[in-house]
């Protein structure tokens, strides 16, 4: 027998690890409560209302995102699904008093793909800031390697082959309140002062 489509709002709005004026000096509260009290949970919302009655709407949000990637018939779903997914991710990449060094298993990694620690946060900066329009800049895993990735729109690495283990918004809504037009002065003091290693790390100790 088949079971009847679900008919309830299985995504819902993950809290924020931090407050939202955690983040200020560099992000101020006003952004964040734009970022994620409106576009993020808008994209949740959008999610909820293009799945239900179909068959993912039980999954859970990683599924949903993979099982839609390049579908025709499936671009409103993957687009708000993957936004989503994105910005939980963003979230977790930032923390109060961030930046400094990654912790050592991470640092070692980061050495042999990049050369240094700085070489690494250049080449994520760079691809933050070239990213055309909007879009997200990422320091993934591919097979052993770590490596910089940029992509555009809701596009996500998970759907790549890719692990991620941080990633920078680079869509204006990120830092227009705060920098307007100079992303890359947003993106040097999130660099800086905010990104957090630990996350990383955790991401690239997951089997
Ligand atoms: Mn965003």
């Amino acid at each position: 027998m088949a079971t009847a489509p679900s008919t309830s709002s299985p995504l819902s709005l993950p809290a924020l690890p931090w407050a939202e004026n955690a983040l200020e000096p560099v992000i101020s509260a006003k952004t964040i409560s734009f970022h994620y009290g409106k576009h993020h949970k808008t994209y949740v919302e959008n999610a909820n209302k293009l799945i239900v009655g179909t068959e993912l709407a039980d999954l859970p949000l990683e599924q949903i995102v993979r099982a839609s990637a390049g579908k025709a018939d499936r671009v409103g779903i993957f687009n708000n699904t993957a936004q989503a997914w994105n910005h939980d991710f963003y979230w977790k990449s930032l923390k109060p008093k961030g930046g400094g060094e990654p912790p050592s298993a991470l640092k070692a990694k980061i050495d042999s793909a990049f050369g240094s620690v700085d070489a690494c946060k250049k080449e994520l900066a760079n691809a933050a800031v070239q990213q055309f329009g909007s879009g997200w800049a990422w320091l993934v895993l591919e097979g052993d390697k770590l490596k910089i990735v940029k992509t555009g729109n809701a596009e996500t690495p998970i759907t790549q082959n890719l692990k991620p283990l941080l990633t920078i918004d680079v869509w204006e809504h990120a830092y227009y309140l705060d920098y307007q037009n100079k992303r890359v002065d947003y993106v040097n003091a999130l660099i800086d002062k905010l990104v957090n290693w630990e996350f990383a790390a955790q991401n690239l100790a997951k089997g």
